[in-house]
């Protein structure tokens, strides 16, 4: 059968950035860190759909205490990839009520910060009792706001990266088990 996508992947088009074993280390040390901070306390994982969903299945099985887990979808007013504007939409909230509880907002990358900086004001504004983030990937030299991160699986590259979650503008490559970088 012809599949493009799946020529495109033979042909080697995307460079791996971070391989899986690589991943799969890092993680597991988040997880650890993760385990111990929230020791003895009510934890809620509140992840950031789509891209952030691979990371939070790998993340969440790493961490072996009892936790809850919920999901948000946001979009840009702009094109939301290589330049947010800094307005973000709740396109899906969540379902639980944090008002006191302990919550880590877990994301795929963060770049300029914008959506961060949003999602992390609304969520405040609910009153949790605290408010963390993780973020598996960071590209801190895009930065255009201030944004305080407690967990960052990698500082990356200014590149646009594919896989893991992360999709292209087709939506495709979040299959991959590895974090990409597109040959053009
Ligand atoms: P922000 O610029 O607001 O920090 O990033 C917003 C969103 O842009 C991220 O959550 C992600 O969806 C997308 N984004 C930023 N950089 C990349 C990238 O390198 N690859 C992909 N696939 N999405 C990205």
């Amino acid at each position: 059968m012809n599949n493009p996508l799946l020529d495109t992947v033979t042909n080697n088009n995307i460079d791996t950035l971070i391989d899986p074993r690589t991943l799969q280390t890092r993680i597991s040390e988040l997880a650890k860190e993760i385990t111990i901070d929230y020791h003895n306390k009510e934890l809620l994982l509140v992840c950031i759909l789509r891209g952030g969903v691979v990371f939070l299945t790998d993340l969440m099985r790493q961490i072996p205490t009892p936790h809850l887990i919920d999901f948000m979808a946001v979009s840009s007013y702009t094109d939301g990839r290589t330049k947010s504007e800094g307005r973000v939409r709740i396109t899906m909230d969540l379902l639980t009520d944090i008002e006191h509880m302990n919550v880590l907002l877990v994301e795929d990358i963060v770049d300029t910060g914008y959506t961060l900086r949003q999602v992390l004001e609304l969520l405040k504004s609910r009153s949790p009792r605290s408010l963390r983030v993780c973020t598996l990937l960071d590209k801190h030299e895009r930065r255009e706001v201030e944004v305080y991160i407690d967990y960052v699986g990698f500082q990356i590259p200014d590149k646009f990266v594919v896989g893991y979650g992360l999709d292209d503008e087709h939506g495709h490559w979040r299959n991959l088990p590895y974090i990409g970088v597109a040959r053009t």
